[in-house]
């Protein structure tokens, strides 16, 4: 009998994208697909089955993609953090490193109330500084992070170590 594909399988890896020695994880094919989107929003659910969530978090960009099909299960409402500039009413923002250079993330103020139990979602967790930074963001709101959700872990990036040593919760589907 075939074997049932997993999250995993639906994932491609594009080789020296976006630079040359860069295997990115191209999730596209993921979403593409009924089951895999299906099948990867459920698993991502999975943890918090019974937990109260006042809010979900998504980081720009594929992170609203899945944040809002998560908030939508959860029937919750859905915020984004995005990349300076873009949001239109009255920002919070917090820089982090790159590997060259840096960036700045921002939230709308009002966007989470104080004690608001908050899910940040992302595709993926590789050096951990993107949401770190959307971290510190709602936190800054006063929002209590129940977890953070991703599709893929890439452990050797030091990601999970970054946010678990700041005290997260942290939940992936696949490395
Ligand atoms: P970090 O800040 O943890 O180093 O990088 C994670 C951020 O960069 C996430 O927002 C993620 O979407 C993006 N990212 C970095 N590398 C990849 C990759 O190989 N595939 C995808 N889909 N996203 C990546």
């Amino acid at each position: 009998m075939p074997k049932t594909p997993a999250v995993r399988d639906y994932i491609r890896t594009i080789v020296d994208f976006p630079h040359e020695g860069i295997m990115f994880r191209d999730v596209t094919t993921l979403f593409a697909d009924a089951r895999g989107f299906r099948m990867a929003i459920d698993q991502m659910l999975h943890p918090y089955a019974g937990m109260e969530i006042d809010k979900v978090v998504g980081l720009e960009a594929r992170g609203f993609i899945l944040g809002g099909a998560i908030a939508h299960q959860l029937s919750v409402g859905f915020v984004p953090i995005r990349k300076k500039g873009k949001l239109p009413a009255r920002t919070i923002s917090q820089d982090y490193k790159l590997e060259y250079g840096e960036a700045i993330v921002e939230i709308h103020e009002d966007a989470i109330a104080p004690g608001e139990r908050v899910l940040l979602v992302d595709d993926l967790l590789a050096t951990g500084g993107t949401a770190a930074a959307g971290l510190k963001l709602i936190e800054r709101l006063g929002g209590e992070i129940v977890s953070c959700a991703f599709i893929i872990d890439l452990p050797d990036l030091g990601g999970r170590k970054l946010l678990e040593g700041m005290g997260m919760d942290v939940h992936a589907l696949c490395a």
